[in-house]
Parts: structure tokens; C-alpha cells; sequence
């Protein structure tokens, strides 16, 4: 058996970058930058107002109330472009150009306008710079803004808009088919016969993918046999960048999936893991080019071993600076036992208690196969190999689920 962590350093080490596309900014979201984003303009572009009201200079307002002749007028995209002078204010627009002569703004609220507009009495005194952003005091142009390897969010949509960038060079989505295998599985639409059930696995499994910035696809349900897993195998291999089974990877004399990855001559990293729950994760590369993970099939499992090792890979796929789940440090909130040989990764519920500390709560529930008590679950808790018990308050490492 081998560390979770040594598996997942497998994983990095195993996986390759897909190739630079460049795709349009509607597009963009969820993708992982092939570049570097770089400014193209000072931000904000001119000094700009951060208020409705009036541009003048400092020195004229400071023994309110003063009153102003109003010269003109400067709005968001009409700018006033004459030098502001002595005794003289400018209207003013959130967002405008501040007139060359100025240095402050006071706002609307706090000045009235007098003799049909053409003066204003400031009814408090102004401070130099008020109410101002000064040119380039956000970003300067030529600076880097965003990364090659990062996700793009929506906030970072407007970042790209912002700088022109109508297309972006981003790394292809990664193809994933995805297979469950096992005899007694029905699809979705389907009512189980006697001995069967509905097909889950494909559902989460594909979902993880997609949160993960792949394009997945279902592939038919495949029954235990060897012949039909090669076959499957084999053809979603031929489009596919990366295949992930569930089922049939455990001791059971239906558990064949390693039997048709070594009958296809595929090249086979781990296939044991010391974690709890998805021990006989398997690891593996078809002749193809295609990675390979064969999950374990109960639904809990699936979703533990997929977040952990699946993810990584189709993160490192798209060049992800940090393509593993981050680690941060909670609090239990009640005690859990450990395992002696195994990590566990226990299904918990974050929440923060009055003094704004990280609380997991342990999930009551029935073992791998209870995905529906799993659902509720937000993270997954820690808890090292060779742990006999840890009380509640003890910290302990989690990492937050998709
Ligand atoms: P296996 O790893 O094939 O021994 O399966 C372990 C358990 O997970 C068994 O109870 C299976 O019936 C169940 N299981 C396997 N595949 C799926 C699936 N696609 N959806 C829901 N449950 C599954
Ligand atoms: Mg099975």
C-alpha cells in the first residue's frame, strides 16, 4: 500500500499538460489561463470621481459655507477638458474625469446649487484628494494581473473584459468518459428487477468532472465481464484523455477491471491505497495515451477518491497551478476513531462557531454506501493512520469537497 500523498504525487507526476487553445471571453469561465494577463492601461485610465457632486480646488472650500461658479460639467464618458481656475467648480459624475485644476470632490450631498445653476454654495470645507481616484493608482499598465494557471472565476471575467482580452489562451478541457461497471446496475429511467439497482456513480462521477473544468462523457453501463470492460475500454479510449470506472476493483471474483487493464497491456502505477474509504483505488495508463482510474463503487468511496486523485489529474491536465484540494485546519467537533494502517477521510460539516473558529462536524451515518447521509457533506476530515481515537477539539486537517 502507498500514502495518499505519495498516490497523488503519482498522479502529478503521470499527467500531462493538454494543449493551448484560444477560446473567446464568454467562454473563458471556468478555464485555467495558458498566459499571463497583462494590463494594457493605467487603472483607472484618468483621475476619476468616486462621487455625484463637485470638482474644485481644496484651497477654494475651506471655510465653508463658500460659494463656487459652476463652469461646467463633466459626466462618464463627456468629459469637461478645460483647466478648472480659481473660485470655480465643475459638476460632476461618479465614474467622470476629474478637470485638470482640481484636486478634490465634494459630494452632491453636501452642496446645493444656487441662481439657475450656475453657482454652488459647499456647505462643508474639502480635503485635498477627497473623493478621487487618481490615474493608475489601481493598476499600471504593463503590470501582470492574473497568472498562467489559474482558474478564471466570474470576478475575473470583468479583470479579462477590462484589459481587452476578447479571446484567451487557455489549456483544452480534458475528455473524460465515464463508466460504471457492475451487473446490477440499472440506468436512471430504469425500475431495478430483483438483485439490481440504479446507477449512481456515473452521475457524480461526470459532475466532479464537470466542477473540475472537464467535458464529460457517460458511457453505457458495462456488466462484470472481462471481454465487455476491454471492449468499452479499448473504444473510449480512441477520444478520451482520461476514463474513470467504478466497481470491480476490489478481492471479489467479479472484480475484473484489473484483469482487463492487464489483458489490454496497460501500464499500472497504484492499485492500493492506505486510505479509508477507497483502499483498491487503481491507477493506470492505457496504450493508448489514456489515463486510467479505476475507482472502487460504493458511492462515498467514488466521491472521496475521485476529489482526491481524478481531480488532480484533470487539474494538472489544464496546467492548474494548484491542482489539489487545499488543506486547512478545523477543529472536531465531537471524537472520531482512526484506522490503524489507513488514513481515513471522514465526511464532515463545516461551520465556524461565535469565536470564528473552523468546527467539523462528523457525519452520522452508515459507512461508504450511505450517499444520501453523504450529500450533506461539505468536507472531508483528516484523521492520520495509526489513530486509534481523536477527542473532540482536536484539530485536525480537512479539505473542502466541490
Ligand atoms: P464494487 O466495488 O463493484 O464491489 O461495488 C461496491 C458497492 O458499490 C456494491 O454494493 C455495488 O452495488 C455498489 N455500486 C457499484 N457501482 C455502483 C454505481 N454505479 N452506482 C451505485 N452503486 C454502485
Ligand atoms: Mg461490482
Amino acid at each position: 500500500m502507498i500514502s495518499v500523498s505519495e498516490a497523488i504525487q503519482i498522479v502529478r507526476q503521470q499527467t500531462h499538460t493538454l494543449p493551448v487553445e484560444q477560446v473567446p471571453l464568454p467562454q473563458a469561465l471556468g478555464r485555467v489561463l495558458a498566459q499571463d494577463v497583462v494590463a494594457d492601461s493605467d487603472l483607472p485610465p484618468f483621475d476619476r470621481s468616486q462621487m455625484d457632486g463637485y470638482a474644485v480646488r481644496a484651497v477654494d472650500a475651506q471655510a465653508a459655507p463658500v460659494r463656487l461658479r459652476i463652469a461646467g460639467e463633466s459626466a462618464a464618458g463627456r468629459g469637461w477638458h478645460n483647466r478648472l481656475e480659481e473660485g470655480q467648480a465643475v459638476r460632476i459624475m461618479t465614474g467622470a474625469p476629474v478637470p485638470a485644476g482640481a484636486d478634490s470632490v465634494q459630494q452632491v450631498e453636501l452642496a446645493h446649487e444656487l441662481k439657475d445653476g450656475t453657482v454652488v454654495e459647499l456647505l462643508e470645507n474639502v480635503e485635498a484628494g477627497k473623493s478621487i481616484v487618481k490615474r493608475g493608482s489601481e493598476i499600471q499598465a504593463g503590470e501582470t494581473v492574473l497568472t498562467t494557471g489559474t482558474m478564471i472565476n466570474a470576478a475575473m471575467m470583468a479583470v479579462l473584459a477590462a484589459f481587452g482580452y476578447a479571446t484567451v489562451a487557455v489549456f483544452r478541457r480534458p475528455r473524460v468518459g465515464v463508466m460504471a461497471t457492475g451487473t446490477e446496475l440499472v440506468a436512471v429511467d430504469q425500475k431495478p428487477g430483483q438483485d439490481q439497482i440504479r446507477d449512481s456513480n456515473n452521475y457524480s462521477i461526470a459532475a466532479y468532472a464537470e466542477l473540475a473544468g472537464a467535458v464529460a462523457e457517460r458511457l453505457p453501463l458495462t456488466g462484470d465481464e472481462t471481454s465487455q470492460l476491454k471492449n468499452q475500454i479499448t473504444e473510449a479510449a480512441e477520444r478520451c484523455d482520461l476514463i474513470v470506472t467504478s466497481g470491480g476493483v476490489s478481492m471479489g471474483v467479479y472484480d475484473l477491471t484489473k484483469t482487463a487493464l492487464k489483458e489490454l497491456d496497460a501500464e499500472l502505477f497504484f492499485e492500493r491505497i492506505a486510505l479509508r474509504p477507497g483502499k483498491p483505488t487503481v491507477f493506470a495508463r492505457l496504450p493508448s495515451g489514456t489515463l486510467f482510474f479505476g475507482l472502487p463503487g460504493n458511492p462515498v468511496s467514488v466521491a472521496v477518491t475521485f476529489n482526491l486523485f481524478a481531480r488532480t489529474a484533470l487539474l494538472a491536465m489544464q496546467g492548474a497551478a494548484e491542482p489539489v484540494l487545499k488543506r486547512e485546519t478545523a477543529a472536531l467537533a465531537r471524537k472520531v476513531k482512526g484506522t490503524a494502517d489507513r488514513e481515513n477521510f471522514l465526511p464532515v460539516q463545516l461551520t465556524t462557531n461565535d469565536d470564528g473558529e473552523l468546527i467539523a462536524f462528523p457525519l452520522k451515518w452508515g459507512g461508504s454506501s450511505d450517499f444520501v447521509a453523504f450529500a450533506l457533506t461539505t468536507a472531508l476530515a483528516i484523521v492520520p493512520a495509526g489513530t486509534k481515537a481523536l477527542e473532540a477539539g482536536t484539530l485536525v486537517n480537512v479539505v473542502r469537497l466541490p
